[in-house]
């Protein structure tokens, strides 16, 4: 429900979905908008240009367009981002006053749950927010990588870590040894992250299996697993379950294995396929060859689960560049995606202090510029091929840097 009003003379609209409620006070010059969930937390603030987001653990990121329109960055230290919440909360806390003092004015009055929220808003202080984030880590080692489309998912950490560890521009779960969660273990969990979201659960769009690696599981300990996520969650009305596949030289899964775990509402497979080319792979230290991804992807689509496949630009530098782009090209195709699939292509960035910089000074690799890494992923995606019966699939960016749960 949408309704219009005015506030302090300026347009005032507030709108009450059954997930979020979001107030935007439109001066034409500068319009301030601020959405919260429905267990009162800043999810999303604009204003004097900048947008920012709030994740669940209580960082906040900032993103804004230069006058080139370049897109800018930059994450929040604690004070600034307590400074945003702190606006965006007295500001619903004017509104709220006003409404109720009739000094706002409304179309229509607003209904029961708009009501509800905005005073769980303005009950989430300060002290309630750092407190909601603490919170966070206590049900969560912290989420390291979500695909951009999964950022909104409700992560539940059925295993822990990278059962490889070995990728050398990868350092999401170095300090974190792999460990599939005990049934009992990971039902907690799942209960924990239910009540750590609260009314907050209605924002939330999909299930995501975590960490890295969560389908690794053998199926006699992955089927009850994810049995344990339908029994507290309702999948269907979430949209289903997803998560990251990474390394296929272990045990591989059947095409039966996916009909069963697609029966259990697996939805979508991501892959870190990162290049088509095994010498790059091999010097990323990636532990799977191309054929064994193909493979693998094959088998996902005939038991019936969607893929989304992530190809890393600039791995490798100017010396593989040439193979990487025909080996990916190659590869995907080989993949007969269709338009339930995504491809990702993500830029390569990486500390100085990573096995993977290492590496590339000892074979004096030349790094490939923005523009030239963009280049490449415009080059493998003009090579791609797709049936007309299977459609396209969605082909993004993928900004390892924006990621935020
Ligand atoms: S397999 Fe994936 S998560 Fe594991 S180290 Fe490699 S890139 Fe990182």
């Amino acid at each position: 429900m949408v309704i219009t009003g005015s506030w302090r003379e300026k347009p005032l609209t507030i709108s009450v979905k059954p997930n979020c409620l979001t107030v935007s006070v439109e001066d034409p010059q500068d319009a301030d908008v601020f959405s919260y969930d429905y267990a009162g937390r800043l999810w999303t603030a604009l204003f004097e240009g900048v947008s920012y987001r709030r994740g669940l653990d209580g960082k906040m990121v900032a993103k804004w367009r230069t006058p080139g329109n370049e897109r800018e960055r930059r994450w929040l230290p604690p004070e600034e981002a307590a400074q945003v919440e702190a606006r965006a909360r007295q500001t619903a806390a004017q509104i709220w006053i006003a409404i109720q003092a009739g000094n706002a004015r409304l179309a229509i009055p607003l209904p029961e749950a708009g009501m509800t929220v905005f005073e769980r808003v303005i009950a989430f202080d300060a002290a309630l927010s750092r407190a909601d984030a603490a919170r966070y880590h206590q049900v969560y080692k912290p989420v390291g990588i979500l695909p951009p489309d999964q950022y909104m998912a409700v992560v539940l950490q059925a295993t822990e870590g990278c059962s490889f560890n070995s990728c050398n521009f990868c350092s999401f779960y170095k300090d974190r040894p792999f460990r599939i969660k005990r049934h009992d273990e990971f039902r907690a969990h799942a209960l924990a992250v239910r009540d750590f979201l609260g009314a907050g659960l209605s924002l939330r769009r999909t299930i995501f299996l975590g960490d890295a690696n969560a389908l690794v599981a053998p199926m006699p300990l992955l089927l009850p697993l994810m049995d344990v996520v339908h029994a507290v969650y309702d999948v269907e009305r979430l949209g289903g379950i997803y998560a990251f596949l990474d390394g296929f030289s272990g045990e591989r899964k059947t095409v039966a294995d996916y009909q069963a775990l697609a029966a259990r509402g697996l939805k979508r497979v991501y892959i870190g396929m990162e290049s088509g080319n095994a010498a790059l792979l091999d010097f990323l230290k990636k532990p799977s060859k191309p054929a064994e991804v193909i493979r693998a992807v094959q088998a996902m689509k005939a038991g019936g689960v969607a893929v989304g496949v992530i190809v890393l630009l600039g791995a490798g530098g100017h010396l593989y560049a040439g193979e990487h782009v025909q080996d990916t090209i190659k590869a995907i195709n080989a993949m007969a995606l269709g338009m339930d699939d995504i491809v990702y292509f993500s830029e390569l960035f990486v500390g100085e202090e990573t096995a993977y910089s290492q590496a590339a000074y000892q074979a004096r690799l030349q790094p490939l510029s923005p523009q030239e890494r963009i280049a490449q992923g415009e080059a493998i995606e003009d090579g791609l091929r797709f049936s007309i019966e299977g459609g396209t699939p969605h082909i993004s960016r993928y900004d390892i840097r924006e990621f935020i749960y």
